[in-house]
C-alpha cells in the first residue's frame, strides 16, 4: 500500500502471504450468453443482432442474468449483477463479492465493482446501468460521487423502470457539501496526485527486487494506483499491488465517498480485479506494503 504521509521519513516494507478464498456459490442457471466482465462496443452490437434486440437498454437487461452468475455471494447467496454502458459504447459488468471470515463491511456491492471496472479501463463516464435488484442506499450514495452522477440512467424493477439519481436519492448529501460548489474532478475523472517513493522505500524496494523482479513491478503499480486514487476528503491516497502465485500482478486504488463509510478500500478493490482478470478464484497473494510521500 502506498499511503501519502506528510513527513519525509517513511516507512518500511514488509510482505507476507495470505490466502483469500473468493469462494464458490450456488450460481444461477447458466445463460446462453457467455458471462464476462467487459464487452466492447463491437461485441455489444453483435449481441444486439444475435439476440434480436432493438435497444442497448434491452441488451443491458438481457445481460443481467449471465452477469449475476459471476457474483461470489458466499454469505448471502444473493447474486447481484450491475451491467453498465460507458459513453465509449463498451459495456461493463459488476457483481457482488462477499468474503467468508471477514467483516460484512468488506463486501463489495455490484455497483461498486462496476465503478472499479470502469476505473480499471480508464472510462470516465457511465451513461446507463441495469441492476437486477434495487440499488441499496450505500450504492446510491457511492454513485453520487461520480462526476457524471446526475446523468446516469438506472434500469431496474419494472421492465420500463428508468430512474435518475435525483429520484433514487433525493436531497442527498453531495461531494459539493464538503468540497464547495467548485469541487476538484470527481470520481472517474482523471486523478494525478504528486506522489513518489521516499528514499528509504526506494532502497527497500531495490533490496526486495533482487529476490523477484515482480516485486519492483508491483511497487511501481502500487505507486501509480495511489497517484490515481480518488481521495478528496482525507487527502490520503492509497494504492495496492498484489502478486498472485501465477506470477500476475494486480493493482487497485482507493475511492472515497463524501459520506465516508461507502468508500471503497484498496484491498477490496484489488480483490475485485483478481476476480475480474484471473481465471483462478483462489490465489495466494503476496501484498507489498510501503509508503510514499508527496513530491
Ligand atoms: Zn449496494
Amino acid at each position: 500500500v502506498c499511503r501519502d504521509v506528510c513527513s519525509d521519513v517513511v516507512c518500511d516494507s514488509l510482505s507476507h502471504t495470505l490466502e483469500v478464498d473468493l469462494g464458490h456459490t450456488n450460481s444461477p442457471k447458466p445463460s446462453v450468453i457467455t458471462p464476462k466482465f467487459h464487452f466492447t462496443a463491437a461485441e455489444a452490437r453483435q449481441l444486439l443482432t444475435e439476440l434480436k434486440l432493438s435497444s442497448i437498454r434491452q441488451l443491458l437487461t438481457a445481460l443481467l442474468q449471465p452477469a449475476s452468475t459471476l457474483a461470489r455471494p458466499t454469505i448471502s447467496q444473493f447474486h447481484v449483477g450491475a451491467v453498465g454502458m460507458a459513453t465509449s459504447g463498451d459495456i461493463y459488468v459488476g457483481v457482488n463479492l462477499e468474503f467468508l471470515d471477514m467483516p460484512l463491511n468488506h463486501s463489495v456491492h455490484a455497483e461498486q465493482f462496476l465503478v472499479a471496472n470502469l476505473r480499471y479501463h480508464r472510462e470516465t463516464e457511465l451513461s446507463v446501468v441495469a441492476v437486477n435488484a434495487a440499488p441499496c442506499g450505500h450504492c446510491r450514495q457511492f454513485l453520487s460521487e461520480l462526476q457524471c452522477a446526475d446523468n446516469v440512467e438506472f434500469l431496474f424493477g419494472d421492465p420500463t423502470g428508468s430512474y435518475k439519481l435525483d429520484q433514487l436519492l433525493p436531497m442527498r448529501f453531495k461531494p459539493q457539501d464538503l468540497l464547495g460548489n467548485d469541487p476538484p474532478p470527481l470520481l472517474l475523472s482523471a486523478q494525478n496526485l504528486p506522489l513518489q517513493f521516499t528514499p528509504g522505500v526506494k532502497e527497500a524496494i531495490a533490496e526486495r527486487s533482487t529476490e523477484s523482479l515482480l516485486f519492483s513491478k508491483a511497487a511501481q503499480l502500487a505507486l501509480q494506483e495511489a497517484q490515481e486514487s480518488y481521495c478528496p476528503y482525507s487527502n490520503c491516497p492509497a494504492g495496492i499491488a498484489l502478486i498472485t502465485t501465477n506470477g500476475e500482478v494486480f493493482g487497485g486504488g482507493y475511492m472515497e465517498s463524501c459520506a465516508y463509510n461507502p468508500s471503497m478500500q484498496v484491498c477490496c478493490y484489488c480483490l475485485n480485479l483478481v476476480l475480474l482478470l484471473s481465471a483462478s478464484i483462489k490465489c495466494l497473494l503476496s501484498p507489498m506494503w510501503c509508503s510514499a510521500s508527496r513530491c
